[in-house]
């Protein structure tokens, strides 16, 4: 299944995109796709009244902006340097354990919405990263074996970033991630059971039109089932966390000399299944 949200910004109604493309009114039968929706069994729930009343549900008129495909998460939790050419363009040593870090859950935004570029900024960077949002508490767990069965689906995921502000002004990275709009996701969540394997995935990202970001979800150095382990002894995983894996090589950091979003400046992301996006630079008002 294919979990949309659908609506003004903090006002989104819960769906379900068909195959057909047509995005299904779910609001009669669920509050959100929230924590406790699936930490209660939230998705065998949905699919008995897909099978059962499919054909009577109410559709969403076709221009209604999509917001983001999950509630805002409790928290968000970030891998750095995920992958090793990325590590390398970014001129840092390839981890020996995962770097996590967190963003601001506010940052959560819908797909198609516009980029505040900070006020100050002059370093606004983009990530293109493989999301995995958490069904089932995790807390733990003993073996990566265990950790599959805690994920709900995938999403596209951009983790938008102030290099400035995360590597030049003291302090952790949290600063340069969790300003407005610096997390872009979706256009949908793609339940587990759709998506087996979510390494062996293209993503691109383009700005302008030009190709800056192009990896593959096989090259993460640690993969989903790791993290979700190594995450799950530090911290409780409860439903409706968002994990973003790490970013592919081609950030505006990485690039001699290094390019950074400018007011005006359109980005396109892409993940193989998990769908488009595309977001407009505007100036924080
Ligand atoms: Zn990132």
């Amino acid at each position: 299944m294919k979990l949309v949200r659908c609506g003004e910004f903090r006002e989104e109604q819960p769906g379900v995109l068909t195959d057909a493309g047509e995005r299904l009114d779910l609001s009669g039968h669920f509050h959100d796709w929230d924590s406790s929706f699936f930490g209660g069994d939230g998705l065998v729930r949905l699919q008995e009244v897909l099978r059962s009343s499919r054909e009577s549900l109410p559709r969403f008129p076709e221009n209604v902006r999509l917001g983001a495909p999950i509630a805002r998460p409790g928290k968000v939790i970030c891998i750095g340097l995920n992958y090793s050419d990325h590590a390398a363009e970014s001129g840092m040593p390839i981890p020996a354990e995962p770097i996590v870090f967190m963003k601001a859950s506010n940052t959560v935004v819908g797909p198609y919405d516009n980029i505040q570029i900070p006020r100050g900024s002059k370093k606004t960077d983009w990530e293109v990263e493989l999301g995995g949002v958490i069904g089932r508490e995790a807390r733990y767990l003993e073996s990566p074996g265990q950790a599959m069965a805690h994920i709900a689906g995938y999403a596209l995921s951009h983790d938008v970033s102030e290099r400035e502000f995360q590597l030049e002004r003291g302090g952790q990275w949290t600063k340069g991630k969790s300003c407005d709009t610096f997390n872009p996701l979706g256009p949908f969540l793609l339940t587990r059971d759709e998506l087996a394997q979510p390494h062996g995935l293209t993503m691109s990202l383009h700005v302008n039109g030009n190709q800056r970001q192009a990896g593959n979800t096989s090259t993460m150095i640690f993969d989903v089932s790791t993290l979700v382990h190594y995450l799950s002894q530090f911290m409780t995983l409860e439903p409706g966390d968002l994990i973003s894996t790490g970013t592919p090589p081609g950030v505006g950091l990485g690039m001699k000399p290094p390019q950074y979003l400018q007011v005006g400046d359109v980005v396109e992301l892409e993940i193989e299944h998990l769908g488009k996006q595309q977001q407009t630079c505007v100036a924080a008002s």
